[in-house]
């Protein structure tokens, strides 16, 4: 007998012996051979499967595992090796991907010339004043290396976890390290924190030759801002970039006790980042002295000017010297901010990220407009927090996720419901408690601390449903807000620049986000501008919306006055639910609650000075 045969009889008695063993099975579970046999087939396609996976998984480790070649020298262009003399080699992870990436994409950029940069960005520059005719502005810094910032703010910035320059940035910077006073008008979540701070820092570090100051000091940089949250959240970013700078912030905002504001004053400060109302008291008290104030920032402009704060500030900035770097941001060009930058800037740069003179929602955003009555809301809302959450449940199924919630929720996507008033902000938020789903308010009516520890909890994900108004959620910072649903259509005759601040908090920094809005009857006067933010941003418009919508004649959709700020009544009975007092956290997903029950306390808390230099 041949090999080849002896093979081949051997083969066939094996699979004789496993048909044989298999029948037995069959038999033992009382199910027929060939059910078996299916049975059997399934689960080895199955494994098939598996293995396929496994594969994929091998490739993955074995990429990992390969080495980094143009890590292997180190700064200097030599060969990094050990005592022995061996090269040293540093594996291959996923960060060296990203960064090898954003390599890549920088060494593209930097074959641009600036204004073929600035168009890819959409980002235009004009001058005003004596610089109203200027055609050529300073290159942009496409990154951090070509900034003449020190290597202490070089390594903040890649210690923060920052890749490059922000477009804002990029162009910002440059301009502002020239010492030019400066408009910038772009989104929210753009970077335009860093964008101020930095070549601020940068000045005074050359002026102080990077020597730390110590005791008291007559601040030199002044950021005013709209709210509390927005102000707590450039102290951050101050505290973050400065403080390794030996720059001492203080932010004052109003709702807090003025003593430990004053105390930080009185020690010493390089930084005050203020809202206006309480600066202005603490400089009636004679705390602050504004006499040495070399730059001063206006951030969210409009959003101040809407909030009716245009007085204190035209108080305030006439006590700043008059030589000074006037930097101010905002996401729109209204004419009262044209007016403000006209009485307090001298000679700027404007730089426009984006379409100026139109309102541009953020691309990454999904925006569904969902028409609806009155009485409906509150059904469509728990609809749509319910389908969240369950879609979060079945991707947590498919991918084995253990990322959960406290007391065994689901972590669904972070979600910001936004509310009209204060007393409808209380109200829906215990309703929805009451319904099983794990949520928090954020009003002015609550005291400070308990805002702080709302916005704490949801910064860090104990908390993943919020229940806010404008005022409260202004500027709040979380990267990974998921879903943004507009309770009630913001009113009055900022309603869509409101509106595209409110989604504006998800979708940031080029995170993917969902927009949901109520949009009803009685919201017909934003209708045209809502269906223009729509069509730019090549959303869908439902066909009830684009019936209320008129068709427009052109004109300055900005023309009109400030206000249209609603302010909520106080008021709210009872502050049970989701304020009762008691330990633990945000204990429950929608479904299933949990022991840990609210966590957050009972009860509520309760001129002109122009300077006209262009
Ligand atoms: P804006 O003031 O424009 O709304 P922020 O300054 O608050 O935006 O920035 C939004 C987020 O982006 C912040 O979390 C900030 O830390 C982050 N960020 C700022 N600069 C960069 C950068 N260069 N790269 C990545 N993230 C950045």
């Amino acid at each position: 007998m041949s090999v080849d045969n002896m093979d081949n009889s051997s083969t066939m008695s094996d699979k004789k012996a496993v048909k044989a063993a298999m029948k037995k099975e069959a038999e033992k579970l009382g199910i027929s051979y060939e059910e078996l046999k299916k049975q059997k087939k399934r689960k080895s396609s199955k494994s098939e499967a598996d293995r396929l996976i496994d594969e994929e998984h091998k490739k993955e480790i074995s990429r990992m595992r390969t080495y980094s070649k143009d890590l292997d020298a180190d700064k200097s262009g030599g060969t990094k090796t050990d005592d022995e003399g061996n090269i040293v080699k540093r594996r291959r992870t996923r960060s060296m991907d990203k960064a090898e990436e954003d390599q890549a994409l920088v060494a593209e950029e930097k074959k641009l010339s600036p204004d073929e940069w600035r168009k890819e960005h959409t980002l235009t520059l004009r001058g005003h004043g004596a610089n109203s005719s200027s055609t050529s502005f300073p290159a942009p810094y496409i990154e951090f290396r070509d900034t003449p910032f020190s290597d202490r703010i070089q390594s903040a910035l890649t210690g923060a976890g920052f890749a490059r320059p922000t477009p804002i940035q990029a162009q910002a910077w440059p301009l502002a390290v020239e010492g030019k006073d400066l408009i910038s008008i772009a989104k929210t979540g753009s970077g335009k924190t860093c964008g101020f701070l930095l070549p601020v820092f940068h000045h005074h570090q050359q002026a102080t030759g990077g020597q730390f100051q110590r005791g008291f000091t007559k601040p030199i940089l002044l950021v005013l801002a709209p709210t509390r949250e927005l102000s707590v959240q450039i102290l951050e970013e101050a505290q973050k970039f400065g403080r390794p700078l030996g720059i001492r912030s203080v932010c004052c905002y109003g709702g807090s006790s003025k003593f430990p504001q004053i105390q930080a004053l009185e020690r010493g400060v390089e930084c005050i980042i203020a809202c206006p109302g309480r600066l202005n008291d603490l400089i009636e008290m004679k705390k602050v002295d504004l006499s040495n104030i070399k730059y001063l920032v206006l951030d969210e402009a409009d959003r101040m000017l809407d909030m009716g704060f245009e007085p204190q500030i035209r108080s305030i900035v006439e006590k700043t010297p008059k030589i000074r770097q006037t930097l101010l941001f905002s996401a729109t060009w209204p004419k009262e901010i044209q007016r403000l930058a006209h009485d307090f800037l001298k000679d700027p740069i404007q730089i426009n990220v984006g379409e100026v003179d139109a309102l541009v929602a953020n691309k990454d955003i999904k925006q569904t407009i969902v028409m609806v009555e009155e009485d409906e809301k509150l059904e469509k809302l728990e609809s749509i927090l319910k389908e969240l959450t369950e879609e979060a449940q079945e991707d947590k199924g498919k991918t084995g996720d253990s990322n959960h919630v406290a007391g065994g929720g689901k972590a669904h996507a972070k979600i910001i419901v936004f509310v009209a008033k204060k007393i409808s902000c209380h109200n829906l938020a215990n309703k929805l408690w009451d319904d099983g789903f794990a949520v928090d308010a954020l009003h002015g009516d609550r005291p400070q601390w308990e805002r702080s520890k709302v916005m704490q909890a949801f910064k860090a994900g104990t908390l993943r449903m919020l229940i806010a108004t404008d005022v409260a959620a202004r500027g709040l910072d979380v990267k990974d807000v998921g879903v943004v649903v507009n309770f009630d259509m913001p009113a009055g005759v900022n309603a869509v620049e409101d509106y595209v601040h409110r989604i504006g908090r998800t979708g940031r920094a080029g995170a993917k986000g969902k927009a949901y809005t109520f949009f009803t009857k009685g919201d017909k006067k934003s209708a045209t501008q809502l269906v223009e933010v729509l069509s730019k941003a090549g959303q869908e418009i439902p066909a009830e919306l684009q019936a209320m919508a008129r068709p427009r004649f052109g004109g300055n959709r900005f023309g009109g006055g400030g206000g249209g700020y609603s302010r909520g009544r106080g008021g709210g009975g009872g502050g049970r639910g989701y304020m009762s007092g008691g330990g633990g956290g945000y204990g429950r997903g929608f479904v299933g609650r949990s022991a840990g029950r609210g966590g957050f306390s009972r009860g509520r808390g309760g001129g002109r000075g122009g300077r006209g230099r262009f």
